[in-house]
């Protein structure tokens, strides 16, 4: 039997003004996962800690994601998993993404990497399909790539990883409230006018330009969404509250995380993202609702192997 235990890390997808297509990978926040091969075929998922997760392999996310996998791997082997789940589901930061994503990569690795990450990118979409009813990138792209990802094309499937500024430094607030992905799409109207979409795709490219040249106050200008935002942060309570507070401290944006409630705010150093935790923790405080904070550099690699 053969085994490794990985950190398959949180993400924060969107970015404002990429619905869909953005994604960014987070260091210090993610699950934790063993992946054993044995050979016993079949998929089977033998422990789930911290959350109550379905364990039938048709029902969890990491299950169908490895089923996926070993389809087109062709060869009868068995995989049997443990997750160690950290990230609340439906917290908005990649939940059903981190524990796809770190199944795919664990079993691609133990097989001595038949696939590359793009192509696991797909398997991955698997699960996020299960979760959401839609197979969705813009988590598990970051999750296994690392650093900030571009989903150019759905059909056909174009991810592209962009540049990684050093210094930017992410500050995510989850409320405990659960706003399922489901329930969150359902309050954004399918059409847009002309004139949002060329102030989002403006933005786009903007924030994809200020990436690659490191122009952190570009990056900054560039974290608007004047689609989706609007809709979805009424579920959110104080999210206006939040974002000022987050820019007054020296947040270069803030929006919402995902499909929310969580709100991510990015700033240009530890510092600053300190300061701004401060700021929203003061905020949050007064709601009386359960909530927690994470400070975060952005993670370049993705998935990583652990000590087992
Ligand atoms: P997030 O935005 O944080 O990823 P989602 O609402 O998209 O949260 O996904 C969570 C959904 O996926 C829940 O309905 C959960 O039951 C389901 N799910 C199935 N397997 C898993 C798993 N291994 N980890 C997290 N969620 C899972």
């Amino acid at each position: 039997m053969k085994s490794i235990k990985v950190f398959a890390p949180a993400t924060v997808a969107n970015l404002s003004c990429g619905f869909d297509v953005l994604g960014c990978c987070l260091d210090t926040v993610g699950d934790e996962m063993i992946i054993h091969i044995t050979s016993t075929p079949g998929v089977r998922i033998i422990k789930i800690e911290g959350a109550d997760l379905p364990l039938e392999t048709e029902k969890n996310v990491a299950g169908v994601a490895v089923q996926a996998l070993l389809a087109e791997y062709g060869k009868e082997i068995g995989v049997e998993i443990e997750i160690f789940k950290k990230i609340k589901a439906g917290s908005g930061i990649g939940s059903s993404a981190a524990s796809s994503a770190g199944a795919v990569w664990a079993v691609n690795h133990l097989l001595g990497t038949p696939f590359s990450t793009y192509k696991l990118v797909e398997f991955a979409m698997v699960g996020e399909k299960l979760a959401s009813g839609n197979a969705h990138a813009d988590n598990v792209a970051p999750a296994l790539l690392g650093g900030f990802t571009l989903v150019r094309s759905y059909t056909p499937l174009d991810v592209i990883k962009l540049n990684n500024p050093k210094d930017l430094v992410m500050t995510v607030i989850h409320p405990q409230i659960e706003v399922k992905t489901s329930d969150s799409r359902s309050v954004i109207k399918q059409n847009v006018s002309l004139k949002q979409a060329i102030n989002q795709w403006g933005n786009v490219g903007g924030l994809v330009a200020g990436l690659f040249t490191e122009d952190y106050d570009l990056i900054g200008r560039s974290l608007e969404d004047v689609i989706i935002e609007p809709m979805r942060s009424i579920l959110i309570p104080e999210f206006q509250k939040v974002k000022d507070t987050a820019i007054r401290q020296g947040a270069l944006g803030c929006g919402i995380s995902g499909s929310g409630p969580s709100i991510f705010a990015l700033s240009k150093s530890m510092n600053t993202a300190q300061k701004v935790a401060q700021g929203i923790n003061e905020v949050y405080k007064k709601t009386g609702l359960d909530f927690d904070i994470h400070i975060s550099k952005i993670n370049n690699q993705g998935v990583k192997i652990m000590e087992l």
